[in-house]
């Protein structure tokens, strides 16, 4: 590990233990449990007062490779609002990731500055309502379209889950086209752009939630199309990897944290005449953690070392993201059940970082649909090595 990544990973963790960890009790919340965008912007004033803004970017505009990533992904993790305080979020940090790498210089100066700077938040647009049939395990189920007309593209459909439409200031949406699917950046809001819902859900760590949306006769200027028509997929593949390995890096910060706070727990805590800590089986609940917890780190580790080679990384972030939600699932259930009654209340983070994780093993692919894709692979693989 380089000395600049373990530099600003300590930084990061002491101001996400300092200075972050205490606003987990204030209560500037939305009606979705959501923290609200005064408090962010709160927060990320003293995040830029204190150097760690967006930390993952240099000021030079580069990005830390994805190994260095991880370490300080982990570390804004550390607290479920960590990663919005520093703006390591999702889906901004994807969002950010996919414009510097596909971004025109005219797109990055206008919609990227303003996301790395703290100051935008953003919101991608590619699944729509299951019940209608639209894109959601299967992309190419898309129905949303795009037209040219003149030189603006026509924008119609409907979305769902977009996480964070409400109060975002950036948009990339995904569109079909007759040269198939496309990506353009929008300002938001717009009124072409209606939030038409946004449902209560089993996590609230991200502001404006999960809306859904009707896109209507969306007009968008041809030179805010994200590169050329019909290599939508590709640049969401390109965007896809990296996202959905970091979200396994700053859960996996949470997920550290529950165990602390288990641990301490069962360290403090006496019943039928012993600490929980000296039951075996609270002690091989912790054991386990820490076996799952070294496990996932390593997993990371290498799926980063596979980024960073300039690989697309499919398989090996679908292994990753699969063995790591379902790990930092088996974490985060232990520590709630080893503290008792005292884990599923709102005391600690251990009863959010729960249902979080819980929604983490379907969003960025469902473990299922990983584990069919790579099963697809496995069997191309049997049929290459056995032609006749
Ligand atoms: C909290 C959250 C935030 C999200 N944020 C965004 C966002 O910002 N932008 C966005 O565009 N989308 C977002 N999504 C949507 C997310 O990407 C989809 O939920 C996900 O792709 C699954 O699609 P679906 O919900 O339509 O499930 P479906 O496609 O209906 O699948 C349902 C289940 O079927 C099973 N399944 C599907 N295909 C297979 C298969 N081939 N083999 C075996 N089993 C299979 C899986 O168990 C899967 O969970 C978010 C979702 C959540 C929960």
């Amino acid at each position: 590990m380089t000395e600049r990544a373990r530099d600003i990973a300590a930084r990061v963790e002491t101001f996400v233990r300092d200075v972050v960890v205490p606003y987990e009790s204030d209560t500037r919340r939305d009606h979705h449990g959501a923290p609200m965008d005064e408090m962010v912007q709160e927060m990320r004033s003293k995040a830029r007062a204190a150097g760690v803004l967006t930390p993952h970017i240099l000021p030079d505009g580069s990005h830390l490779t994805q190994q260095e990533t991880a370490i300080v992904l982990q570390k804004s993790g550390l607290s479920p609002l960590g990663p919005l305080a520093v703006n390591t979020m999702a889906p901004d940090e994807g969002n950010m990731y996919l414009l510097g790498h596909e971004g025109s210089p005219e797109l990055k100066e206008r919609f990227l500055k303003p996301m790395i700077a703290g100051e935008a938040r953003s919101a991608f647009f590619m699944t729509e309502p299951a019940l209608e049939g639209g894109a959601g395990s299967d992309p190419s189920m898309m129905q949303t379209t795009c037209k040219l007309d003149g030189n603006h593209w026509v924008i119609n459909g409907r979305k769902a889950f977009i996480t964070g439409a409400e109060g975002a200031k950036v948009g990339i949406v995904m569109a079909k086209a007759d040269e198939g699917a496309c990506m353009f950046l929008v300002d938001l809001p717009d009124p072409a752009i209606r939030i038409e819902h946004v449902p209560n859900t089993i996590d609230n760590s991200m502001p404006g939630g999960h809306a859904t949306v009707l896109i209507d006769n969306l007009r968008v200027p041809a030179d805010q199309m994200l590169g050329q028509a019909g290599e939508g997929f590709k640049y969401a593949q390109i965007r896809l990897s990296p996202a959905r390995l970091s979200h396994c890096m700053r859960w996996h910060g949470s997920c550290q944290r529950a165990h602390e706070i288990a641990t301490d727990y069962a360290n403090r805590r006496m019943a039928f005449g012993k600490l929980l800590v000296e039951h075996e089986g609270v002690g091989f609940m912790l054991a386990e953690n820490m076996i799952d917890l070294k496990q996932a780190e390593l997993m990371i580790d290498w799926c980063a070392s596979v980024l960073d080679t300039g690989s697309l990384g499919t398989v090996e972030s679908s292994m990753t993201k699969v063995a790591v939600s379902e790990a930092l699932m088996r974490i985060a259930d232990r520590c709630v059940q080893v503290m008792g009654g005292m884990g599923v209340t709102d005391h600690t983070i251990v009863e959010q970082v729960f249902r979080e994780i819980r929604a983490f093993r379907i969003y960025d692919g469902p473990t299922e649909v990983h584990k069919w894709s790579l099963a697809k692979k496995i069997k191309r693989d049997w049929k290459a090595a056995n032609p006749s």
